[in-house]
């Protein structure tokens, strides 16, 4: 869906989840933010070309942090294009990203409470997903790219998660440090947030960016007054 001139979002469920990572375009470049699930790839063929586009296009692939639903076609995205293509994320997500360290989500201990069919699965589908971070990205940030695109750095929900604010849209691209469910805007999900409390100081420093438009990975677009509302949420938890 095609929110505002080059700036798309990618619509992907299953009976569960609803994610949605970002398209964003100019004359250099086809970015897309974040990836899906493992195996939604003929979904991200068929959404991107709607944006006019093909996946064989895309030239860099930003990363908002290491969860397999954020990662899951990193590896086939790649795999299926001929382009070089740049995979940005925030320096502290590189490791798990490429599997040098185990993604938190799956540490020893997590893997161990899981039946047997659940961790192989699990191990599977990750090693299916992980690529290299060709380019590591910092807090303060501002990658030259689609009208500027500043990195923020929003621990909490993993250690390296980062926000991205375009510049051109008055978008904040939030990744899972909010959610809108039920149409609102809402702070990141205590089930899967590594640390609450960091996650919640982490949204003060998007109140210092001239946000308009939030787009959440889970829940998509929000667009009534979100700064005020984002402070609303980091009152509530304070
Ligand atoms: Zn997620």
């Amino acid at each position: 869906m095609e929110i505002s001139k080059g700036l798309n979002i990618i619509e992907l469920g299953n009976d569960k989840i609803n994610m949605n990572p970002i398209l964003i375009l100019d004359e250099e470049n086809i970015i897309l933010i974040d990836t899906g699930l493992p195996d939604q790839l003929g979904k991200i063929v068929e959404e991107v070309s709607k944006a006019g586009v093909s996946i064989k296009d895309i030239n860099k692939i930003i990363l908002t942090h290491q969860d397999l639903d954020h990662i899951g076609n990193l590896a086939s995205i790649i795999k299926n294009t001929e382009n070089y293509i740049e995979v940005l994320a925030h320096v502290d997500e590189k490791p798990y990203i490429q599997g040098d360290k185990s993604p938190i989500k799956m540490s020893p201990e997590k893997l161990n409470a899981m039946s047997e069919e659940e961790r192989n699965s699990r191990i599977d589908m990750f090693n299916k997903s992980k690529a290299n971070v060709t380019k590591t990205v910092e807090d303060g940030e501002t990658l030259d790219y689609c009208g500027g695109i500043e990195v923020i750095h929003t621990p909490g929900h993993t250690p390296g998660h980062a926000c991205f604010f375009l510049r051109r849209y008055k978008a904040l691209v939030a990744g899972d440090a909010m959610n809108v469910m039920d149409g609102k805007l809402v702070g990141p999900n205590p089930i899967f947030t590594l640390d609450m409390k960091q996650g919640i100081e982490s949204l003060k420093k998007l109140l210092n960016y001239d946000i308009e438009t939030v787009i959440c990975y889970h829940g998509g677009i929000f667009i009534d007054r979100p700064k005020e509302r984002i402070l609303e949420i980091i009152n509530t938890h304070n």
